[in-house]
């Protein structure tokens, strides 16, 4: 090989806790990145001699994927945008999210959709970005083109969005588009809620929680679930098939018997059902308002046996935010409109925002249930790299990989304040929430882009972020799983 083919060395990062991948176990690593910022050699020692950023103490693990997140940029960027929701990110140590196609407008449904949303984001990553497509009625056309263009996958609905550019499909409409998906190699995703004729009791009071969570059951989740099952049958293995936000534990029987007959589909969960419990909802409080709902702490246990047996294959936060008054929450500067309810439950927007909190909220819940670090590296780091189909890039520290680190002491407390939300909207039900777990660093592509040690007035550093964006876009070609 001559020197042009090999970048020289740019920075070595090394460390007494080092943890690779979910197959290794902690121990010292010297981690050096090439000018590329990709991994060009690892070692199994601790050097502070040779190296440009010394961890110590601190574990340094991969940076986390996030697969699940709405940026609203470009159309509702007084929801969210690009610059503070990659803040957020890159201060939970979250070197990737991958956005999703709806709640921005246009939502991305189509070819121009998705380049307007590429050239919004320009200039404004913190962290590296990617998206979703859509499936909506009447678009199977535009699949192939956004799969060309770099969309990681496509997301639908089987029931109402909440946003009116953002229409379900029906069964017929579902297959048109999971037989272009067969042809051009593309996962496709379903926010799981299909209709069961259940619906808001009047006579109930709309700011107890359970008055909303009664509109809607778990019957919600099995009945879209099982159409799923079928779809994914009938196109297996061409068209892997992925379940969004599964909140109701009674789905799982379904998706174990269907793992079990070894159909292409996986499932995720989000911090908040795993962390969250409708009985310590208090009234009123509509930050924890999302669809499917969080439901009770027995549905919560079920769903952590799934997650430490694999059934559940990953952890996302599902961040989707909005203004305060649109959560009817005087709050956080709302105003409530006039003949409308505070903290009315049923007219509340839903949506949790919690991009960058999950590490310490998904650590501190699991560690007392038998959660390892290196099941925290498969859940949150590993397993949504692959299903953004980044499994080359992202994930795992290996020669040859992005160099993204979190840096972070997981014996930290840590007490989620609102000076540690950088979102664009602070309504959050972690407000004050007492955590172990503490993000020091976030390194992307060999980067440094967050730092709580850099005092503000440093001519690069401004609020422990890097003055500068170092995100990048992420449209390279998909690896997919199957
Ligand atoms: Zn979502």
């Amino acid at each position: 090989m001559s020197s042009q083919d090999t970048p020289s060395i740019a920075s070595v990062f090394t460390g007494k806790r080092v943890l690779l991948d979910s197959q290794s176990s902690v121990g010292p690593a010297t981690i050096h990145v090439d000018g590329r910022g990709k991994i060009a050699r690892i070692e199994p020692t601790y050097s502070p001699s040779l190296a440009t950023f010394d961890a110590g103490d601190a574990l340094l693990m991969p940076g986390l994927v996030d697969g699940h997140v709405h940026i609203n940029q470009p159309g509702r960027t007084q929801w969210e945008g690009v610059v503070t929701a990659s803040h957020a990110a890159a201060a939970g140590g979250v070197t990737t999210i991958i956005d999703m196609p709806l709640n921005c407008i246009p939502s991305t449904v189509t070819a121009e959709a998705y380049a307007l949303k590429r050239d919004s984001f320009r200039q404004g990553m913190w962290v590296d970005v990617g998206t979703w497509g859509g499936v909506v009625p009447g678009n199977a056309g535009d699949l192939a083109p956004m799969l060309e263009a770099g969309a990681r996958g496509f997301k639908c609905f089987l029931c109402d969005s909440g946003v009116d550019e953002f229409p379900p499909v029906d069964e017929a409409q579902l297959r048109l588009a999971m037989t272009q998906l067969a042809e051009h190699k593309g996962l496709i995703m379903f926010h799981a809620e299909m209709d069961t004729g259940a619906s808001v009791d009047a006579a109930q009071d709309p700011t107890l929680y359970s008055t909303f969570l009664d509109s809607r059951p778990p019957a919600m989740e099995v009945r879209a679930i099982d159409l799923v099952i079928k779809m994914c049958r009938e196109f297996a293995p061409r068209v892997p098939c992925h379940i969004v936000h599964l909140s109701a534990a009674d789905a799982l029987p379904a998706i174990r018997a269907a793992k079990a007959e070894g159909l292409p589909l996986t499932v995720e969960t989000c911090f908040h059902y795993l962390t969250l419990s409708a009985e310590a909802v208090p009234s009123r409080s509509t930050e924890y308002k999302c669809c499917p709902p969080i439901r009770q702490q027995a549905n919560c246990d079920l769903l952590w046996e799934a997650v430490l047996d694999g059934t559940i294959d990953f952890v996302v936060s599902d961040h989707s935010p909005c203004t305060p008054d649109l959560k009817l929450h005087a709050c956080c500067g709302g105003k409530i409109p006039e003949a409308a309810v505070e903290g009315d439950f049923v007219k509340a927007w839903g949506g949790i925002a919690s991009v960058g909190i999950g590490l310490p909220l998904l650590w501190t819940e699991g560690r007392r249930r038998g959660l390892t670090l290196q099941d925290v590296v498969r859940l949150v780091c590993e397993r949504t790299a692959v299903h953004s189909g980044l499994k080359d890039r992202k994930g795992r520290i290996a020669v040859g990989m992005d160099a993204d680190f979190v840096v972070w002491q997981p014996e930290e407390e840590n007490r989620i304040t609102a000076d540690k939300l950088h979102f664009r909207n602070k309504l959050t039900p972690y407000q004050e929430r007492e955590c172990v777990g503490l993000v020091h660093q976030t390194v992307v592509r060999g980067t440094t882009v967050y730092d709580i040690t850099k005092p503000d007035d440093e001519a690069e550093w401004e609020n422990s972020f890097s003055k500068l964006p170092h995100g990048q876009w992420l449209d390279s070609p998909i690896t997919l799983r199957y």
